[in-house]
């Protein structure tokens, strides 16, 4: 069975919400809306104090080609513009709303049709999708559009969409592929017609038949969508190793994913343009996977962005009292925090709930130097080494090393014996030596 060539781990699944069909959360009465949801520049805000928004009003527009419009998620009363601390402890320009009822903008269709047909051309769609704020939503946050428009000289020659969820515990992806199918399906030849490819693979992991059955089901009579089931293997969900796992092409260091032909999207938001394009309807709600072994109600909550996540935990029974750490995101690559009013955003797939009992890191040891680390890593480094550079602040070395070539997904830490925070060193080394390459090719130009 198909999976990417270099390392990867499998840790144990614990896909708890399999299963779990997609249930609405309840109406959030307050929302924060972060205006930097999105990989880019945070976008500009154009409500203020006071103003009366509807569900789609746009709060906020694109600010630069990397960058992405945001729009209100509820009906409601402008309260605030200020900053908050986000799940991070980063500082965050936000739009506070009051909710009032859930009046929607007219513009949006929410009749529960399916719509097969799109009359607008490649540049039109692009343009939808930018109007309607889609961004990459399977983790990255990545503006959509930017993707579907590659340097001239790279001609995309597939595409690929990335329904793998090799993150444990997340199952956000694979409750909407059940649910959504033929949505995700007309979603999927939006894209083909926006960057005039012939051919999608839909690659999906074998711990998720029923989506695989489901999915070539619904494609079995056309040749132009292929479901591509894959071995279970983590990071396979990574742009570079799933294009390796689907099409056997490597992304070269420092490359772009597009340059070996492929472009990737993921279900999700393949799912969020069918929406932006078919149905007018801006990115403002989500699945969200909620989940954690002493939850009484994990599941796959509909959530509109913003909500705090203290309430969607809420809707999944409460915080547990042997609650040790709360993660945003899957146990890999996922963020802790300690903050409960974290609002929701775009990129908020899941909210895990850890036991104290399993929240503890145990004690690093030496380095044993038995490389398992270096097996492990999906990217050819060599972790113990970058984490010991960073150590001394030999950023030179560790640049030659690649360290930029990290693309943070946990397998080394995850793997090594003595239980060393090898990931926690190259994060911080990655951040220093890419904050200097930037500094040496502005002084270039
Ligand atoms: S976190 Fe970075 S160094 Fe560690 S295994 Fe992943 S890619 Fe390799
Ligand atoms: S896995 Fe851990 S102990 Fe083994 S070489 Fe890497 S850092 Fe050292």
């Amino acid at each position: 069975m198909k999976t990417f060539k270099i390392g990867g781990v499998h840790p144990r699944e614990n896909k708890l919400t399999a299963g779990c069909a997609i249930t609405p959360a309840p109406l959030p009465q307050q929302v924060v809306v972060t205006l930097s949801q999105h990989i880019g520049a945070p976008a500009q805000c154009v409500v203020a104090k006071g103003d009366t928004v509807k569900v789609g009003t746009l709060l906020a527009q694109a600010n630069g080609f990397v960058s992405a419009n945001i729009h209100s998620p509820v009906s409601g009363v402008v309260t605030k513009i200020d900053t908050i601390t986000d799940g991070t402890g980063y500082q965050k320009p936000a739009i506070f709303i009051t909710a009032e009822g859930d009046v929607w903008e007219e513009s949006i269709d929410r009749i529960e049709t399916l719509i097969t047909t799109c009359d607008l051309d490649a540049q039109a769609i692009i343009e939808k999708i930018d109007q309607m704020g889609i961004v990459g939503i399977g983790g990255a946050t990545f503006p959509t559009k930017v993707k579907l428009m590659p340097p001239p000289n790279m001609k995309p020659e597939v595409l690929i969409i990335n329904a793998v969820e090799c993150e444990p515990y997340l199952t956000n992806d694979h409750a909407l592929m059940l649910a959504k199918a033929d949505e995700i399906i007309v979603g999927i030849e939006i894209l083909m017609k926006a960057i005039n490819v012939h051919h999608t693979y839909i690659g999906i992991e074998e711990n998720k038949p029923d989506a695989i059955e489901l999915l070539k089901q619904k494609t079995a009579h056309r040749n132009d969508i292929e479901v591509v089931r894959l071995q279970c293997r983590y990071p396979q969900g990574g742009e570079k190793q799933l294009i390796d796992a689907v099409i056997g092409r490597q992304v070269a260091s420092g490359a772009l994913p597009v340059s070996t032909g492929a472009i990737v999207q993921n279900v999700a938001t393949a799912y969020a343009i069918y929406e932006a394009v078919q149905k007018n309807k801006p990115l403002i709600e989500r699945v969200v996977t909620v989940t954690g072994k002493s939850l009484t109600r994990p599941g796959n909550y509909l959530a509109r962005m913003g909500m705090p996540i203290s309430q969607l935990i809420e809707a999944a029974g409460g915080l547990p009292d042997d609650t040790g750490k709360i993660v945003l995101g899957g146990p890999m690559m996922g963020k802790a925090t300690a903050n409960l009013d974290t609002p929701t955003g775009k990129g908020t797939s899941g909210i895990l709930v850890i036991p104290d009992t399993e929240a503890h890191r145990q004690e690093p040891s030496p380095c044993i130097r038995c490389a398992k680390c270096v097996a492990a890593c999906p990217m050819g480094l060599e972790p113990y080494l970058l984490s010991k550079l960073v150590a001394k602040s030999d950023l030179e070395t560790a640049e030659d090393r690649r360290i930029y070539d990290c693309i943070e997904c946990g397998c080394c830490s995850y793997s090594c014996p003595a239980h060393r925070p090898l990931l926690d060193y190259i994060r911080l080394g990655k951040g220093r030596v890419m904050a200097i390459m930037r500094a040496r090719a502005a002084e270039k130009k």
